[in-house]
């Protein structure tokens, strides 16, 4: 039971207050109802960040969260670190063995990238087969070994789709190819820059066999920007 209670001093004739009224009312039913508002309220809030299919948050929160990373790393300056990645031919994990069993992938997937991941990163569903994490406090070497990490992670899994239209359990491997891109100023005047610049990377590992990760070279100058986009540097896997 959850009480409200009130107390009234009660004076005698001489004005002295020796006795209190003490009034208790039975608020439960406004205490639970309160609660499930709450309950409720957060519900929807989570529904409104989160992608419904992977539990990764959804682009627009996701953007969101990288749009304060940036901003955090003008004034912070800890290196900060963006992977995108994207599921190697899905469209033929589709075609072979039907949607489905694509959502099935997706959803591993998504467990995978969670625990590979730390508490204080941020990854994302950006479409429909691609996918994004910010790594905080991450340089370049270490969010190297991360991508590699979790691209290994990604090729070792085996996802058993129990197919009720060839009725059994069908065995599906997958890949993925990874850009990866570190935040540096001046080089990247926004974060849509920024998140262009892994998009290329990622482009480049598609274009280069897939199952790899590409790091966007950083050293380049304005001038070289271009070249380096064409070009980012290949690094070996681990
Ligand atoms: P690439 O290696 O170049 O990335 O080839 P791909 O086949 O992965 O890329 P493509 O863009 O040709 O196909 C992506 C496919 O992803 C097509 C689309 O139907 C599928 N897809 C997108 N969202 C979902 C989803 O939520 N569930 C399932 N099952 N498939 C999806
Ligand atoms: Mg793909
Ligand atoms: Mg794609």
């Amino acid at each position: 039971m959850r009480q409200n209670f009130t107390i009234i001093p009660l004076s005698n004739l001489d004005g002295k207050v020796d006795e209190v009224l003490i009034m208790i009312y039975d608020v439960t039913d406004e205490a639970c109802a309160e609660t499930s508002l709450e309950r409720a309220n957060s519900q929807l809030l989570k529904s409104s960040i989160t992608d419904g299919l992977t539990g990764l948050y959804n682009r627009k929160h996701w953007e969101n969260c990288l749009s304060e990373a940036y901003d955090l790393f003008r004034r912070n300056k800890e290196p900060v670190t963006l992977l995108m990645f994207d599921i190697d031919h899905f469209k033929h994990i589709n075609d072979t063995y039907g949607h489905q069993a694509g959502d099935t992938v997706l959803k591993r997937l998504a467990q995978v990238v969670k625990k590979q991941i730390r508490n204080t990163d941020v990854a994302g569903r950006y479409g429909g087969e691609e996918f994004t994490i910010i790594l905080r406090d991450a340089n370049r070497e270490s969010s190297f070994y991360v991508a590699e990490r979790l691209r290994h992670a990604i090729e070792t899994q085996i996802v058993e789709y129990n197919n009720p239209k060839v009725g059994g359990i069908q065995v599906i491997r997958f890949t993925i190819s990874i850009g990866v891109c570190t935040l540096s100023i001046p080089a990247m005047p926004n974060y849509a820059d920024w998140l262009k610049k892994a998009d290329n990377a990622l482009y480049f590992s598609k274009e280069h066999g897939r199952n790899r990760t590409t790091e966007y070279g950083l050293n380049d100058t304005e001038e070289t920007m271009n070249i380096e986009i064409q070009r980012p540097v290949v690094k070996k896997r681990l």
